[in-house]
């Protein structure tokens, strides 16, 4: 027999009990509180009244669940679907992170450059960026495509390669890559394999 239960005599017990039936009365009472709360002008849930819509994690071929919590056009939250078959409800760092994707006020806004020859790096607009990046495209693809070789035509292009990012999604790669081999660019490679 358990050495405890042995010794607890009378006095003891009805002492316990009467412990227990307090810790219990305060733990009812807190409970009414909170209700008490709930229904009078307690904050509405970030997440009240949101339209929930089922989506797959875009960063790896896993494809776990998510559900994203909408209301009037703004995301307010993503997380895990707890009634998806492979993931149910987890999500990796990565995954459980896909809320950021919308609203991170860390987020770059601006692109870093640094002209030839400059030992500075300067601040310029997406926008900007972009344009800059098409155009040294276009450049190199009009001055080395391949068009023939060894009398069939190939259009490869041999100058420029491409490299993918874990940090986009699987969509985005996808098109990337599809754009890429329109251009002619056969050496494409992904971050996460270097
Ligand atoms: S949550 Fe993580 S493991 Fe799941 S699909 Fe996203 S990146 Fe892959």
């Amino acid at each position: 027999m358990d050495l405890k239960v042995a010794e607890l005599n009378r006095r003891d017990f009805l002492k316990l009990s009467g412990m227990s039936a307090a810790a219990a009365a305060g733990l009812l009472s807190g409970r009414t509180a909170t209700a008490q709360r709930a229904t009078n002008g307690t904050p509405e849930l970030r997440i009240s009244r949101a339209k929930e819509v089922l989506g797959v994690c875009p960063f790896c071929s896993v494809g776990c669940g998510t559900v994203a919590h909408v209301r009037d056009g703004q995301l307010l939250n993503v997380e895990g679907n707890v009634e998806h078959p492979i993931s149910e409800g987890s999500l990796c760092p990565k995954g459980s992170a896909t809320f950021q994707l919308s609203y991170n006020e860390h987020r770059a806004t601006k692109a870093l450059y640094r002209a030839p020859g400059a030992s500075e790096w300067q601040e310029i607009d997406l926008k900007r960026a972009l344009d800059m990046i098409a155009e040294r495209i276009k450049k190199t693809r009009d001055e080395h495509l391949i068009h023939e070789e060894d009398g069939v035509i190939v259009n490869r292009l041999d100058a420029m390669a491409h490299l993918g990012s874990a940090v986009i999604e699987n969509e985005d790669n996808y098109a990337f890559t599809k754009l890429m081999r329109s251009l002619g660019v056969s050496y494409l490679e992904h971050h996460a394999r270097i």
